[in-house]
């Protein structure tokens, strides 16, 4: 008689390294959703509309046309400095300025890698809070990770942004100001790694909300800062809205009411596991709205923006990496339709004697592989993180 063996599956379950989630008055981890009250950092002109512009430059006592010179200099010429706007009148033109473009980000610390084509920057809001951005150039496109809040409420286990919480959600301006920043640095030729005969215009072109924070958890600012990046210049940023990613860990309703604002971004739901009994554990926001349902949401954008979804999908060894899992994401996928969705699996840094860590290549290529033969369109992502960390639990990919 032949014995059969069969060798078990290895399932390592998700689990903090060196620090406890706080958890809520049932024992799961705690989530927050709103914004903890701290001082508002000051009212800029990338806070306000077009119009509301004019009317804060009239209250000044001033033209309504000081408006549109502001913001040619702030969204054309990246500048918030007074001496380069000699366009508007001498007298009174310090004030003008600190009134309608106080600074907002004080640069704190940059990390460059050796070929110096990705900086990451950290920034010191008005209260002391850090974010960080980072500015990727790739051949054709210069991609930059922005930040939506300050920490994170949504407590996932991987991730150095969740553990101390959410401090505060960001400001409109504070989050476009990211942008002009990094903007002006490349205006400065500060980014590194330019081919000789690049065409590429020195300006940032793509967008991923994947810095620190929770887009979704920070509605009404994150949508209006997209408003405002996609503006055509001088009144916003002049940026395609296609060019722009904004991600979510699945918080469903803002899902739907994302897709109800007719601005076609992409839209990319990080999953990283398809099964509610691993995905509860791994992204604790699933406790409230569960796979099948962020699916749900996720096709919806599509449907009523035409917009090919991402579905991000983090490589972790032994914990989500699985043939079946690769099998039963495709079939929660293909019962939503063909055509509508694609899979970004992210190959994460090798980490020794850590749960989080990446997956053999072998077991990578076969998760690939089985996604491709169910007819999903699979492409593994070029991460920047195996160079810098990127925030969201380092998770993140850049596109
Ligand atoms: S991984 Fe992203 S959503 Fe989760 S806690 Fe970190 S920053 Fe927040």
């Amino acid at each position: 008689m032949t014995e059969i063996t069969s060798t078990p599956v290895r399932q390592v379950r998700p689990a903090t390294e060196g620090w406890s989630q706080k958890l809520d008055a049932e024992g799961r981890p705690l989530l927050q959703f709103g914004s903890p009250k701290r001082g508002k950092p000051p009212v800029h002109l990338a806070d306000l509309t077009a119009a509301e512009r004019v009317e804060r430059i009239k209250e000044l006592g001033l033209p309504g046309f000081r408006a549109k010179q502001l913001a040619t200099h702030y969204f054309t010429h990246y500048t918030s400095d007074p001496d380069d706007m000699t366009d508007l009148p001498a007298a009174g033109r310090e004030e003008l300025v600190a009134g309608l473009l106080p600074p907002l980000l004080t640069e704190v610390r940059r990390l460059e890698t050796d070929r110096g084509d990705t900086i990451k920057f950290l920034w010191r809001l008005h209260d002391g809070a850090l974010v960080e951005s980072v500015l990727m150039r790739y051949p054709g496109r210069i991609t930059l990770c922005i930040s939506s809040q300050a920490g994170c409420g949504m407590n996932c286990p991987f991730c150095a942004t969740g553990q101390a919480g959410l401090t505060r959600n960001m400001s409109t301006a504070e989050i476009v100001d990211q942008i002009v920043r990094a903007n002006r640095a490349l205006a400065a030729g500060e980014l590194g790694g330019k081919k000789r005969g690049e065409t590429t215009p020195e300006r940032v072109s793509n967008i991923v909300f994947m810095g620190m924070g929770e887009p979704l958890a920070n509605y009404a600012r994150v949508v209006q800062a997209v408003r405002t990046m996609i503006a055509p210049q001088p009144e916003g940023l002049g940026m395609s809205a296609r060019g722009i990613t904004v991600s979510t860990v699945g918080l469903v309703p803002a899902i739907k009411k994302l897709a109800a604002e007719d601005i076609p971004v992409t839209f990319a739901l990080s999953l990283h596991a398809p099964d509610d009994q691993l995905r509860d554990e791994l992204i604790p926001v699933n406790s409230r709205w569960k796979v099948d349902e962020a699916l749900d949401a996720a096709r919806a954008y599509f449907d009523a923006t035409g917009r090919r979804v991402s579905i991000e999908y983090a490589l972790i060894k032994d914990m989500n990496d699985h043939g079946w899992r690769a099998e039963l994401l495709a079939e929660k996928l293909n019962a939503r339709g063909r055509g509508w969705v694609h899979v970004n699996p992210i190959p994460l840094n090798p980490t020794p004697g850590s749960i989080w860590t990446a997956s053999e290549p072998a077991a990578q290529a076969e998760f690939v592989r089985r996604l491709v033969d169910a007819g999903v369109p699979t492409t593994i992502r070029d991460t920047r993180g195996k160079e810098i960390d990127g925030a969201c639990g380092q998770l993140a990919a850049a596109d």
